[in-house]
């Protein structure tokens, strides 16, 4: 699994080896239960039943400034890492039977009313939604391999959970009494509780079931069914936290903040269903704000 140290990655990995499966992060640093990239490029893919790729240099850092260098880093750290990981995938003598990208629904124009499932036609119309094509592009298995190994992409909302992504941002302000909505509040907010997008993943790597794979791969939207807009996001965890919510940033501090290419994630959202996550059988165990959020904030 690339990507495995980090926050979507711990989880997968606990939850992964709670079912009894050995779980091989593949990372820029050395250690334990881990190879690096380049032993993925030098000695091949271990024998594995499934591979994942979670990486990707993060695109909330609060660290980094929105330039041309930090957009270079978000494209190379997800690309570069995904056609690697398929190379070796395809190279392999033995390749796995399930190979996983996790991306995003950036793909989905923002839009207070177009309702989005797996099946919606889209072509990229902004920097985000560019990434997309290219990293979902950048998995795809030659026709020989892809025939035994089943292919899945999953499209995640903003993953919601207590040791990462944009809670561990939020959750002080919140406490302080200093969170509000974000532009107007009216935009809708996709969302998924880290625990669900693990088991979305490890629902996606068991074995396929049709004897012979689709050659494309298979898109899951990874998130929760309760279609929620940011006003609704911020009410509800103030009131889980017994906060008032009563400072809204406008669009255009974000836009000057973040870099409106980037704060366009935040300030502007999509209505995304997963339609044929909930046709395959899975079972959230958050599928609501107010489940979602009690857990993470320990009430
Ligand atoms: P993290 O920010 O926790 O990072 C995941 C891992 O990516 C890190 O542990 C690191 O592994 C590797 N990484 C970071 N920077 C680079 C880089 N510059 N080059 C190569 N590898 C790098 O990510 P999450 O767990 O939050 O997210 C996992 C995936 O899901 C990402 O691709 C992300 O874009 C996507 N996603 C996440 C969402 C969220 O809300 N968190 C929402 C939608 C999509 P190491 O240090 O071991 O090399």
């Amino acid at each position: 699994m690339r990507g495995g140290s980090g926050f979507v990655g711990r989880e997968l990995t606990r939850l992964l080896r709670d079912r009894g499966h050995e779980v091989t992060v593949i990372s820029r640093q050395p250690g334990p239960g881990k190879i690096t990239w380049g032993e993925l490029e030098s000695r091949g893919l271990p024998p594995c039943e499934g591979a994942v790729n979670l990486a990707g240099e993060n695109l909330m850092n609060p660290l980094r400034w929105w330039n041309e260098s930090y957009k270079k880093d978000l494209f190379s750290s997800r690309i570069d890492t995904t056609k690697t990981l398929a190379q070796a995938i395809a190279a392999s003598p033995s390749p796995p039977h399930s190979w996983v990208l996790v991306t995003g629904v950036a793909c989905y124009k923002p839009s207070l009313e177009a309702e989005y499932t797996e099946d919606s036609s889209w072509t990229p119309f902004d920097l985000l939604s560019r990434l997309v094509k290219e990293w979902e592009a950048a998995a795809c298995l030659p026709e020989s391999v892809a025939k035994t190994t089943k292919q899945v992409v999953i499209r995640p909302g903003a993953v919601l959970g207590r040791d990462g992504g944009a809670m561990k941002q939020m959750l002080l302000p919140f406490w302080l009494g200093l969170g509000g909505t974000l532009g107007s509040g009216r935009q809708p907010f996709p969302w998924i509780h880290v625990a669900d997008l693990a088991g979305i993943i490890a629902h996606a790597l068991e074995p396929p079931t049709d004897t012979s794979p689709p050659a494309v791969p298979q898109v899951f939207n990874g998130v929760a069914p309760a279609l929620n807009t940011n006003y609704e996001f911020t009410k509800e965890l103030g009131r889980v936290l017994r906060r008032p919510t009563i400072f809204p940033v406008p669009g255009f501090v974000m836009n000057a903040l973040m870099g409106s290419e980037r704060a366009v994630v935040l300030t502007q959202g999509q209505k995304v269903k997963p339609k044929r996550t909930l046709e395959s059988g899975f079972q959230y165990k958050y599928p609501d704000l107010t489940s979602a959020l009690r857990e993470i904030v320990g009430s």
